[in-house]
């Protein structure tokens, strides 16, 4: 793997960039979206070789400002994830900083899961020792109401998803300073600026500040779903909007070498409760390129596959 700059390089021109892994652990999940990203894969990367993923995340997580467990759903592996992360962590600790307050060489995790109920409740939720290691805990979570966003997700075998009865009990300090819900706009889902506000309201009601919101991203979206499910192309934009509007101010777009760009608010919407509202919105890759160049924060993104395969982007095209 290329060795081009550390985890974070800040310019004095005020440009900041870095890296960020995401990482399918496993293929596995016990749910079944149509716009699943895993569907485009290949049987071969989605085969488990858990001892090479290992051994390479291991030898490179000190390249990534961020790296990130998805699946599948990760929460069925915690145990290897935890395993894992008690050995990164040790040399983790002991990189040296560059000053009092600098952060710059230190890796930061996240986990990516669809909210599998059981396990989520009784490990992450009850032990703070697993919830520690990860500083921010990304809950897909498609639509407000439990009902429809457990239709989006078809578990199969009936397990269970968290409800919104759970995420309200949850630890305080998951729900104010880890907990990310992500929502994929889509039609039978998120599909309109009233379904955006209402999704934002609901958040807050729970206690839960911080919300994203994507749209899909081509190029791994299944044919079928991107032709029948996609949300209206303007929704996003015009959520942003109704945002500003609403007296919400907007921190820098980060562009992604993904293929999205990432725009984050803050601000209220009914009360005092301060939420973090975020656009993830993928786009050309003209627009991209054009993008990049002016941007004041941008990102590298990387993958890693269960095979233990590393690629030097999302939609796994160039492998490292
Ligand atoms: S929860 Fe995630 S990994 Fe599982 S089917 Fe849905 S999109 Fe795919």
């Amino acid at each position: 793997m290329s060795n081009d700059f550390r985890r974070i390089n800040r310019y004095p021109d005020g440009r900041v960039e870095q890296k960020h892994l995401y990482v399918t652990y496993d293929a596995y999940c016990q749910c079944n979206c149509q716009c699943c990203r895993n569907k485009c894969f290949n049987e071969e990367a989605m085969q488990g070789k858990r001892y090479l993923l290992d051994e390479a995340l291991l030898q490179n997580f000190g390249q990534f400002r961020h790296i990130v467990f998805g699946g599948g759903e990760p929460l069925y592996k915690i145990g290897k994830i935890v395993d894992l992360l008690k050995k990164i962590h040790f040399e983790n600790i002991m990189e040296p900083s560059k000053g009092p307050g600098d952060d710059s060489n230190v890796t930061y995790f996240g986990i990516a899961t669809n909210g599998l109920r059981s396990i989520f409740l009784e490990e992450i939720n009850y032990h703070c020792i697993i919830c520690r290691m990860f500083q921010t805990i990304i809950l897909s979570r498609y639509h407000f109401d439990d009902e429809i966003n457990r239709s989006i997700f078809h578990p199969r075998n009936g397990t269970e998803l968290l409800t919104s009865d759970d995420l309200r009990g949850l630890c305080q300090s998951i729900k104010q300073d880890k907990l990310q819900l992500s929502c994929l706009c889509q039609k039978g889902g998120i599909n309109t600026i009233e379904d955006v506000i209402e999704y934002i309201k609901w958040a807050e009601s729970l206690g839960i500040a911080n919300v994203l919101f994507s749209n899909f991203q081509d190029e791994v979206t299944p044919d079928t779903a991107r032709v029948n499910l996609s949300s209206a192309p303007d929704l996003l934009d015009k959520a942003m909007q109704e945002l500003r509007q609403g007296g919400f101010v907007c921190d820098d777009t980060i562009i992604f070498s993904a293929g999205y760009k990432l725009t984050t608010f803050h601000g209220s919407i009914n009360s005092s409760r301060e939420m973090k509202v975020s656009f993830r919105e993928f786009i050309p890759e003209d627009q991209l390129r054009e993008e990049w160049k002016h941007a004041r924060r941008r990102t590298y993104n990387f993958s890693a596959m269960p095979n233990g395969d590393m690629f030097a982007d999302w939609a796994c095209g160039e492998k490292v």
